[in-house]
Parts: C-alpha cells; structure tokens; sequence
C-alpha cells in the first residue's frame, strides 16, 4: 500500500499510448493497490495507470459503489448521449462539459486474470470512458464542448 504521485497535464507520460497487460505479475497487483490508495487519498472516482506514470492498461473505479479493477479494460458497446459536468485528478481544480453515451459495457481483466464486464450508467458510464480514454493518452479536455469549463479558484 503506498501513494504514487499523480501526474498533471502538461506531463508527456498522459499523452502515451499504454501497453496492454500479458501477465499479471506481483509489480501488476501492488499497482492495483497503490492505485486505489492514490485514488481514495485524492477523492478521486477513477484513476488510469499513466496518471501514475505506468505505461499498462490498467484502471481503477469506485463511483459509491465498492471498487472495480480493471487490466486490459475494452469498450465493447455503448449506448445514447449524455452531456455532463466531468473532471480529471491530472488537471485539477477545472471541469467541463462532455458528451459521452448513456450506458457503457466494458470487459477487461480483473486481479486473477478472469474476464469480467461491467455495466454502467451516469457516473460510472462516464467514468468507464474517462478511464479507458486515459490509456490511449486522451484526456476530457480533448473532447470537452467549447467554452464550457470551470475553473475552481478555491480547490484545495
Ligand atoms: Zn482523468
């Protein structure tokens, strides 16, 4: 268990494409751990491993509901449009608007190497598409609708 630093925009490592996971070594585990400390520390709803400066597929989420961790994560199918208000532990203290689909179904791999799928809505849809977004080296801000961002002067 240990925090790793979260990178911030303008760090070249968040523009990378990441590498997929072909074994899930310890190095792979305790990543999955730090993630979620780093992520729980910073009050984060997801975190993708190059915001920790890893270039792996690898992911984590906890919108309320308990935490889902995610190794080789793939959208496999998404349904409607939704715009939403939507923010990124690398570029703090600033949301913005995006438009991203109602319903996404992911599958990836989890700790033990099972396949799993997850499902979400609302907050855990746009999670889902942040994060998996993060792994090609996009951020929000590259799909974020012109003109609407807020920057938050009193973010601590
Ligand atoms: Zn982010």
């Amino acid at each position: 268990m240990a925090i790793r630093e979260i990178r911030l925009k303008g760090d070249e490592i968040l523009r990378k494409k990441c590498k997929e996971v072909k074994e899930i070594t310890p190095k792979i585990t305790t990543l999955l751990d730090d993630m979620a400390d780093t992520m729980y520390q910073a009050n984060g709803v997801g975190l993708a491993a190059p915001q920790v400066g890893i270039l792996k597929r690898v992911v984590v989420i906890d919108t309320g509901e308990g935490l889902i961790e995610m190794i080789n994560p793939v959208v496999v199918e998404t349904k409607g449009a939704v715009v939403g208000d939507e923010g990124c532990l690398s570029l703090p203290g600033k949301t913005a608007q995006v438009e991203r689909p109602e319903y996404v179904k992911v599958e990836a791999l989890d700790r033990n190497g099972e396949k799993i799928v997850v499902e979400g809505t609302e907050l855990l849809a746009v999670a889902l598409c942040h994060e998996t977004d993060h792994l090609d080296g996009i951020l929000y801000t590259d799909k974020a609708l012109p003109d609407t961002e807020t920057i938050w002067e009193d973010k601590e």
